[in-house]
């Protein structure tokens, strides 16, 4: 085989070789990503204070009428107990009744948009506590799979990387340095195969004083456009 070939034949198990790194990558990501969930605790923990803090309030709120309620209940008792003596005490305690029932109406005014609240936020924490369940099942299915496809992209792997080892092996030592050195500048690729006389890669065409001189197939030639390594496909 020739020379140019062999690079050829390697390319194809390097960029083999990248491809499954990189897929084995995503899948271990995958595998090992919590941002979802993470994400969505953190939403249902959220939604869970403020329930809670909407909660306290109500409770507040409704101690405070029921002493309001208290007072009012041992001001009537006193109106009607027979020792009220004069008409202003009675009108203030009256004027006291008044603002104690008028207080107790703003708090329950209150206590009705906290429950509208409170629904919402109940509401909302069924969904997000769902959203979790949804996941963590959605995690788990995916689990085995992911398993499966990092064991046999490592198989895959090991595969590939003893093919282009071996390869590389019967490459010359100088062919090899210009070989990794084009594929670091030239995205991955260093052999381009002609097509008609056309270089396959950068799709200009090759004059035919090189073509013929790749005929000839004992050198390197290169592309006179794109600089990689031409090669004539069997
Ligand atoms: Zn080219």
């Amino acid at each position: 085989m020739s020379e140019s070939k062999l690079l050829l034949d390697l390319q194809g198990w390097d960029t083999k070789v990248t491809t499954i790194k990189s897929k084995l990558e995503e899948a271990q990501f995958k595998l090992n990503d919590s941002t979802e969930i993470s994400k969505a605790k953190k939403l249902n923990d959220l939604v869970k204070e403020k329930l809670q803090e909407i909660t306290l309030k109500r409770n507040k709120i409704e101690k405070d009428i029921h002493s309001l309620k208290e007072k009012m209940s041992s001001i009537n008792t006193k109106i009607y107990s027979g020792l009220i003596k004069t008409e202003k005490e009675l009108k203030a305690l009256e004027e006291e009744m008044e603002s104690l029932d008028k207080n107790i109406n703003t708090y329950e005014d209150q206590i009705l948009t906290i429950m509208i609240d409170q629904d919402r936020y109940s509401d909302g924490l069924k969904k997000s506590s769902n959203q979790i369940l949804i996941i963590e099942q959605t995690k788990e299915k995916e689990i085995p799979n992911l398993e499966k496809a990092i064991s046999e992209l490592t198989t895959e792997l090991n595969i590939a990387s003893k093919q282009s080892a071996n390869v590389r092996s019967q490459c010359d030592s100088s062919s090899l340095i210009q070989y990794d050195r084009l594929r670091k500048s030239h995205k991955g690729i260093a052999v381009s195969t002609l097509t008609s006389n056309l270089c396959g890669t950068c799709m200009v065409s090759v004059p035919t004083k090189i073509i013929q001189e790749l005929k000839k197939d004992n050198s390197f030639v290169l592309c006179n456009s794109c600089q990689r390594i031409l090669c004539i496909s069997d």
